[in-house]
């Protein structure tokens, strides 16, 4: 096999940044506050800052802050989650005591849309959860909106793709009552682990802070009001935290010059579509998302571009939409078509917060070499 050139993700702290993290992990060891203390606070103000956002709560994961939002809206009954999203987005859903039903996505954004939600919305319907697919505030955000607000029930983006980016101009969680965000290493904001909740709500904010600490009304004792959990951001992570979130602009600029490469050279080729940026949306390009023709054998694309050249694919959002998972066989749902579709046939170019344009270079011409091939594999 090939020598890896080009991995599927990379995590990028310069020598700077991580003095600067041990700088702060060094603090919090010496005065001993090792979780919601200054750091914490320090992060979410930045975050809030930079997201246009009231209130920004940090958390132990992405999962657990969407578990607290949707526990601190007090939602239960059915619950309307892509298709096509992680895990998490639907399990959170369970565990908070609601149920999911899955809906189906838009071709162009692998987002809900409009008239999926409306298809998908029943009496007993209390929530919405978009997520941001690869990092693109869907154009239908305000057409989404304005149903949920008509039908009664709450919007909630899921952010975990979407740190810095725009429509229009706004960031996630300028449409929903609450967004939430992952720090997962391959995020685009990397924590180690953590999460944060943005939201415009102050009683939602209140709410999130005490469910994030065990329920308790307050962090220096006081009664256990809320059936909250250990959902708290330690020190140690809001340290590694802070500092990538100040590299959020650099890292989304790099990744927007790499995907304007990307695009000009996939509408060169074969086999391949773009999946155009929509006007007024400016993503941060957590993953580069483009659709395979019908005959093109994904698996045989990633074993020829990885074997062959070197280059490793990114992890696609999703393979699998969640209706196919044994632990969700039970979730409802209508036609699912268009996430069938698009989970069988997108793909994911690598895309690095300190990606060349040599190395988009590298992973375009592998494509022209391997593309062709991949198509006559599905023909035998
Ligand atoms: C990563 C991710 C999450 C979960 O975040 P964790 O921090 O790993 O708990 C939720 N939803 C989506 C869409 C994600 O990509």
């Amino acid at each position: 096999m090939t020598e890896l050139r080009i991995p599927p993700a990379r995590v990028v702290f310069s020598a700077a940044d991580r003095a600067r993290v041990l700088e702060l992990v060094d603090r919090s060891l010496q005065t001993g506050s090792l979780t919601l203390g200054p750091v914490g606070a320090a992060f979410e103000k930045a975050f809030a800052a930079s997201h246009g956002a009231e209130h920004a709560v940090a958390t132990s994961s992405g999962t657990s802050a969407l578990e607290i939002v949707i526990r601190g809206l007090g939602l239960t009954g059915e619950i309307i989650v892509p298709a096509n999203t992680f895990f998490a987005t639907a399990a959170a859903v369970t565990h908070a005591g609601a149920a999911p039903r899955f809906a189906d996505v838009d071709h162009s954004t692998l987002s809900l849309s409009a008239a999926t939600v409306e298809a998908a919305l029943t009496a007993e319907t209390t929530a919405v959860i978009v997520v941001h697919i690869g990092g693109l505030i869907s154009p239908e955000m305000d057409a989404i909106a304005k149903l949920c607000q008509a039908r009664g029930v709450a919007l909630i983006e899921d952010a975990a793709h979407a740190h810095g980016s725009t429509l229009a101009g706004r960031h996630a969680g300028a449409w929903g009552q609450a967004a939430t965000f992952s720090f997962y290493p391959t995020k685009v904001v990397a924590g180690a682990e953590g999460g944060m909740i943005v939201t415009a709500d102050p009683d939602l904010a209140a709410e999130a802070r005490i469910y994030r600490d065990q329920g308790k009304a307050g962090f220096h004792g006081g009664a256990h009001v809320r059936l909250g959990s250990a959902w708290r951001m330690s020190e140690v992570h809001a340290a590694v935290g802070l500092v990538h979130h100040d590299r959020l602009p650099d890292a989304v600029a790099t990744r927007r010059r790499i995907a304007r490469l990307y695009d000009k050279a996939l509408a060169g080729l074969d086999g391949v579509s773009v999946l155009p940026e929509p006007a007024g949306a400016q993503g941060c390009y957590y993953k580069y998302i483009a659709l395979l023709d019908p005959d093109v054998e994904r698996d045989g694309l990633r074993g020829a571009l990885r074997n062959d050249h070197g280059v490793a694919l990114s992890g696609e959002v999703y393979a699998r939409p969640l209706h196919h998972e044994p632990i969700f066989a039970e979730v409802p749902h209508g036609d699912l078509s268009g996430a069938e579709d698009v989970c069988a046939r997108h793909i994911c170019l690598p895309i690095h917060s300190d990606m060349t344009d040599e190395e988009a270079a590298v992973v375009v011409e592998a494509l022209r070499d391997a593309l062709p091939r991949a198509r006559g594999l599905h023909q035998q």
